[in-house]
């Protein structure tokens, strides 16, 4: 017989003790409580990732486990705030226990990792829909907004680009001598959470970079009122997509390609001093509108727009 939904969360997500002191009710009642401490600001975040839409059918739950929780985690991560708890919703056409144990391998361990509690939830049968809310915790004030770019900021990043661009195209059949760094972004990226939090004291404006550096830095232009200038030669690029730029002159792939989650934020240049994570200067604000992309001593215009799904 196949498990009940009660069997099923039972097993598969509520065996985990409590770890964070915020956390005083977790699943089991109608809702979960949760104490937001003095002086804090609670961020709230939820992001849904749906078959044949975010992730191929057939997709490696584990992995899929494992880049859900990712992506919410990332959010917090781009405003400074500490997550502590997360909700998930999973619609689900039939119960597939070997699919589930997976699933909630890649969740809870990613969670546990970065001590996140799972406090609720819900479970619906349907088309297989993965959605999870995000909870995390700013000093209140201190949350990095996309608004709060100043001309004369420099533009920085935390990691690399284009990895996980090339890793969808490896997974659509595009060969690559050394494939293995590209797939592990691609299909379980890392939120940069820690870097998130050094940031929020001195970084101005933050956002993660999920539909490619070009939209994502392009909605903080919008928010702040402002415009940039970015270097392509300047973008930290792993050696598989140096590589494939050569290969291909397809030099807008690590501007346009998302799902990297690297964190882009923009900071005053006396601050640069107090910056204790490694990161990298790609450009600088400017107060003229528009996004402008230097390359080999031009500047090249980028038609870009991130994933919109109604369009
Ligand atoms: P209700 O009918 O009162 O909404 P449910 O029967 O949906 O409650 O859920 C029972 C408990 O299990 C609740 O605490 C809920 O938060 C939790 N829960 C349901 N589905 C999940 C899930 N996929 N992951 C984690 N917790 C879940
Ligand atoms: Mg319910």
């Amino acid at each position: 017989m196949s498990l009940s939904e009660f069997g099923l969360i039972e097993r598969f997500f509520a065996q985990q003790p409590l770890k964070n002191p915020h956390n005083r009710l977790g699943i089991g009642d109608d809702c979960a409580l949760l104490e937001i401490p003095a002086g804090y600001q609670l961020a709230v975040t939820t992001d849904t990732m749906v078959e044949n839409v975010h992730f191929f059918k057939d997709a490696n739950p584990q992995q899929l486990g494992h880049k859900l929780l990712a992506v919410n985690l990332s959010d917090l991560a781009s405003m400074g705030a500490q997550p502590f708890a997360v909700t998930l919703a999973l619609t689900l056409p039939k119960v597939d226990e070997t699919w589930l144990a997976g699933f909630s391998k890649g969740f809870l361990d990613l969670a546990h990792h970065y001590n996140v509690d799972l406090i609720g939830g819900d479970t619906t049968k349907g088309h297989l829909t993965l959605t999870v809310q995000a909870l995390g915790l700013a000093p209140k004030g201190l949350a990095m907004q996309r608004s709060a770019a100043k001309v004369g900021d420099l533009i920085y990043l935390t990691g690399c680009l284009g990895d996980a661009g090339l890793g969808l195209k490896i997974e659509q059949g595009y060969q690559c001598a050394n494939p293995e760094q590209a797939l592990q972004q691609f299909h379980q990226p890392l939120p940069c959470v820690a870097q998130g939090l050094a940031l929020r004291d001195i970084a101005n404006a933050c956002i993660d970079v999920s539909d490619g550096l070009a939209a994502d830095l392009g909605h903080i232009l919008e928010k702040s009122g402002v415009g940039a200038t970015i270097n392509s030669d300047a973008l930290p690029l792993s050696k598989a997509v140096k590589t494939y730029l050569a290969e291909t002159d397809d030099w807008r792939m690590p501007l346009t390609a998302g799902d990297d989650y690297q964190l882009c934020f923009t900071i005053s240049p006396e601050k640069i001093a107090d910056l204790t994570i490694e990161c990298w200067q790609i450009g600088v604000i400017e107060a003229t509108a528009g996004l402008r992309v230097l390359r080999s001593g031009h500047i090249e215009t980028l038609e870009v727009q991130g994933f919109e799904h109604f369009s």
